[in-house]
């Protein structure tokens, strides 16, 4: 989804945020998907409309935007940090085969809550589950494994 130039504007004011050009750019690449891309993904997108960008800027940018709350960055346990435009309340699928991340809009997960004895004084702020499995994909190709030489295992 492609971001109107007066959103862009009224995102970056509601949190206090400067627009640049660089940070339109980088924002605009990650709020557009929702396949919670790496830096590395951002700056081979953003790249190609802005070739003197470099890969040091857009981690950057991404560490600015995320301090603003702009963005968030999805620790999943990966090696990588991969990151969401999307701050809004939702959850993750997350696949521990190829890695991809699929939101999960879910009101009943929203509404989820710890009690006063296990929150243990901690003023929550909020909460994101992640489930954690094989994609449809990964499961098609563990299963479709093809024959070698003709032969079948
Ligand atoms: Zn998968
Ligand atoms: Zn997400």
């Amino acid at each position: 989804m492609k971001l109107s130039s007066d959103e862009l504007h009224a995102r970056f004011r509601r949190h206090a945020l400067r627009l640049t050009r660089q940070r339109a750019a980088i924002y605009s690449a990650l709020a557009s998907v929702n396949s919670h891309p790496t830096a590395d993904d951002l700056y081979r997108t953003v790249k190609q409309r802005y070739p003197m960008m470099s890969l040091n800027t857009v981690y950057y940018t991404l560490s600015v935007l995320c301090r603003a709350g702009l963005v968030q960055e999805v620790n999943v346990g990966h090696d990588v940090a991969r990151f969401d435009g999307n701050v809004t309340a939702h959850h993750h699928l997350i696949c521990v085969g190829c890695r991809q991340i699929v939101d999960v809009i879910d009101e009943g997960l929203n509404q989820l809550a710890v009690s006063r004895g296990q929150a243990r004084g901690f003023r929550i702020l909020g909460h994101r589950v992640e489930f954690h499995g094989y994609c449809a994909g990964c499961q098609r190709a563990m299963l479709d494994v093809p024959p070698r030489n003709g032969q079948k295992h």
